[in-house]
């Protein structure tokens, strides 16, 4: 493989000009007005804001990734108003920006599945519902087992799967040279095909779940900072921001990769445990025959990999034994860019891309993608409301997966919000037992919890954080 560019901008989000009229919160550029402004435009941080902040809302989001977007959507079309969407930079200029776009259900606990079926079947109807371009294709995608232990796990996946009504196939090598021109079969036992599988491109889909929220009311302003949460008689009253105070009843952490930070910052601390790590991938110019954008998603667990197909050539990522903590001191970037390059941490994933994909040897690398994403303890993601701290919900610490989550795990929480409970068994991913209870001396921490709780939410969890995470990853594909 050959490296001939070094380019910085990957997976562009495609400018929408759309109007947000419910919530007129655009930015302002000389002369014109558009919702998504380029980081040109952006580093000029002291322009006016079009729209001055409300002094009072229902429910204040902070964080307009593919997460805000979602609880914003779906919390609007259950019928709740005045929600405000606030995000310090650009919409969908955090991890989502970067993110590598693949919606799988092969996920290792029933509910996680679900929530990426539902989202899947939303991203697909969000370009009609909402006129946005969301780059979805309907790839189906490959789960490789190299051997019997792996391809056991497969065939209990599919059951489960099966179970809560989503489709897969069992099936033998032969099958999967069939299905994808550059898969290397000869070291596999089988491989389950999950044909309802999807790629899109996130930040379109983030752009399109932001106007479809902003249609339904939700008001939405960029270049906005929460700098902390007010409490009294724990309950949430309000936030600070840097463009003035808001009074709310709820709110919800949805920062990503600054969740923890905002936790910390917050008048009474919320601990939100999850941390950042780098996260690779590769892109490669096209292909000597340009792969074709529905070819499957390639899932290489045991080689730690994963793949699909990228503008003729391959996209593909992995989870290394040896993961590279990131933000260990001091303050997270204001914006994800692209971060440094590390050849020799990549090279077990780029070794395992040959093996698995012998002809990419003479493909041209495009670039490599170096994006921090946040992990969990016992990667789960965190979802619900904060003991002791009524309103101030959290959904965030997605572990790589946030994108095939965001959907459904959005609309759970709206529901948990509206009806007291959401539709589906969150219960794996409540996010009490592993959090400590806010410092509050007025009110007791409930039994088993505190600073010398263990966590209990899973067995083999482990509380590392946040001097560094304390997990390898498993790939969460
Ligand atoms: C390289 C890479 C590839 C990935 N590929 C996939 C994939 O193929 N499939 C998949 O399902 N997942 C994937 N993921 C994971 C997925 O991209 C993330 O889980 C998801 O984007 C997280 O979304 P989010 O909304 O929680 O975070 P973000 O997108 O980071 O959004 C959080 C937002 O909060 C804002 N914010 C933070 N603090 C404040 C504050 N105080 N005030 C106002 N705003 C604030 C930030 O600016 C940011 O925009 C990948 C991740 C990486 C890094």
């Amino acid at each position: 493989m050959r490296c001939c560019v070094r380019s910085s901008g990957a997976l562009s989000p495609a400018l929408l000009r759309q109007v947000l009229s419910n919530s007129g919160c655009w930015g302002t550029v000389p002369g014109r007005h558009v919702l998504w402004l380029s980081p040109r435009h952006l580093a000029t941080a002291g322009e006016p804001h079009a729209t001055p902040l409300p002094s009072q809302a229902r429910v204040v989001i902070c964080g307009g990734g593919i997460v805000g977007t979602s609880v914003a959507y779906h919390l609007a079309k259950l019928g709740w108003t005045e929600i405000v969407l606030l995000e310090q930079g650009r919409l969908g200029a955090g991890t989502t920006r970067l993110c590598a776009g693949i919606i799988s259900v092969a996920k290792p606990i029933s509910i996680e599945s679900k929530m990426a079926d539902y989202s899947n079947a939303l991203y697909e109807r969000l370009e009609e519902e909402t006129g946005v371009k969301t780059g979805y294709v309907k790839t189906g995608s490959l789960c490789l087992a190299q051997n019997q232990d792996r391809f056991l796990s497969l065939k209990r996946l599919a059951s489960r799967l099966k179970v809560i009504g989503i489709s897969c196939n069992v099936i033998k090598p032969k099958e999967v040279e069939k299905l994808h021109p550059l898969v290397n079969i000869h070291d596999l036992a089988g491989a389950l095909h999950l044909p309802g599988d999807a790629v899109v491109s996130p930040p379109d889909i983030n752009h399109a779940l932001a106007v479809a929220a902003a249609s339904h009311g939700v008001q939405i302003h960029e270049r906005t900072t929460v700098n902390h949460v007010l409490v009294e008689k724990g309950h949430v009253t309000g936030v600070e921001t840097d463009r003035g105070p808001i009074d709310c009843e709820y709110f919800i952490n949805c920062a990503g990769q600054w969740a923890y930070e905002l936790g910390q910052a917050s008048e009474v601390k919320v601990s939100v445990p999850l941390h950042g790590c780098e996260h690779f991938y590769l892109l490669t110019k096209p292909t000597q025959q340009p792969l074709p954008a529905n070819t499957p998603v390639v899932m290489d667990m045991d080689g730690r990999i994963y793949v699909r197909a990228w503008q003729g050539g391959v996209l593909s990522g992995g989870f290394e034994k040896n993961p590279k903590p990131i933000f260990t001191e001091g303050r997270n970037q204001l914006e994800i860019q692209n971060m440094q390059e590390d050849w020799d941490h990549f090279e077990p994933m780029l070794s395992a891309l040959l093996r698995r994909m012998p002809s990419l040897e003479s493909c041209e690398i495009h670039q490599l993608v170096n994006c921090p994403e946040s992990f969990t303890p016992d990667m789960r993601c965190l979802m619900g409301e904060t003991p002791g701290v009524n309103g101030y919900f959290v959904l965030a610490g997605m572990n790589s997966s946030g994108l095939s989550f965001a959907g459904g795990a959005g609309k759970y929480l709206a529901e948990w919000m509206t009806y007291g409970y959401p539709s589906g068994n969150v219960w794996p991913l409540e996010n009490q037992a592993l959090r400590e209870p806010p410092e509050q001396p007025d009110i007791p921490a409930p039994p088993g919890h505190g600073s010398d709780a263990p966590a209990v939410r899973a067995e083999g969890a482990s509380l590392g954080l946040p001097d560094g995470p304390a997990v390898t990853h498993e790939p969460p594909l």
